[in-house]
């Protein structure tokens, strides 16, 4: 009865990919097909998220099965809370950093980061920028032999047993100076979109990209500003939490009202480190929870 049952999803499988190949629909999975089939992690697997205060910034310290991924910095003047973050953690090395662009609110505290930790592969929309931050960060990078690696969209790896997907930009596609490099993290059945500073030109790309955007969680792009997270971008990724990154009192008037107003319509349950401090979410790879 088993081999039956397995016989059969597997023909479904089949079937669904034919069915998404003739619509032009792109990668189809398990996931896709059956979305509320609960998933067996490995034993012993373990995957969080930090969305750490660093002020109006943004660095999010991804830890999946004892691999990590740091994802920003925060600025320069979080360099010594970033250090000490993964010190009092004895995080000595990160399989990824990732400078989603390079502002120094995101890339800033980087250079602290390795400081105390190696890295594998860093990764930056650009490879050079000549600012003082962004330069420390390189210097930084330089003393363990390390370049800026550029990914593309649709680039893909692992972090333990997670996937994170590239989803933009293409190679050579920058609107601004904020085009960021846009993440999609999936571990088991719950996904995690990470968007840097993107804007709603980079949204617009990534929407006429066709790949998957649906997330579970959304890292709401550009600190809540009013020129990110447009209505239709929000309704293709449809989150159930959102994650805004931002100070307490910022000149910027971030988190824009319009921005929140969206969200909350969608009835996405938000979070704000402005007001929340870090963040810390969970998944079991079926469930997000929250500490
Ligand atoms: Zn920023």
């Amino acid at each position: 009865m088993r081999i039956l049952i397995r016989i059969l999803i597997t023909l479904l499988v089949a079937l669904g990919m034919i069915v998404a190949q003739q619509t032009g629909a792109a990668d189809i999975s398990f996931e896709d097909l059956f979305p509320h089939a609960p998933v067996e992690m490995p034993e012993d697997s373990c995957f969080s998220i930090e969305f750490l205060d660093v002020g109006e910034g943004d660095s999010a310290l991804v830890d999946c099965d004892g691999h990590y991924m740091l994802i920003d910095g925060g600025g320069s003047d979080r360099s010594s809370f970033i250090y000490t973050k993964l010190k009092d953690n004895g995080i000595n090395h990160l399989d990824y950093i990732v400078a989603t662009h390079p502002d120094a609110d995101h890339v800033g505290g980087l250079a602290a980061a390795l400081n105390y930790a190696s890295v594998d592969v860093a990764f930056c929309s650009c490879e050079t920028r000549d600012t003082r931050a962004f330069n420390s960060f390189v210097k930084y990078l330089d003393k363990q032999g390390k370049k800026i690696t550029v990914p593309d969209a649709g680039d893909s790896f692992d972090l333990g047993s997670a996937e994170v997907t590239v989803l933009g930009p293409e190679k050579g596609q920058s609107y601004s100076d904020n085009t960021s490099i846009v993440l999609r993290i999936t571990y088991g059945n719950t996904s995690f979109l990470f968007t840097g500073d993107s804007e709603m030109e980079d949204e617009k790309s990534l929407l006429s990209s066709g790949r998957k955007l649906k997330s579970d969680l959304i890292k709401v792009a550009h600190h809540g500003s009013r020129s990110s997270s447009s209505q239709v971008f929000l309704d293709a990724v449809k989150p159930d939490f959102a994650v805004i990154s931002v100070g307490k009192d910022n000149s910027y008037g971030h988190p824009a009202a319009e921005v929140l107003e969206r969200l909350e319509k969608l009835g996405a349950e938000i979070y704000r480190t402005d007001l929340n401090g870090t963040i810390r979410c969970i998944s079991d790879g079926n469930t997000i929870t929250f500490d």
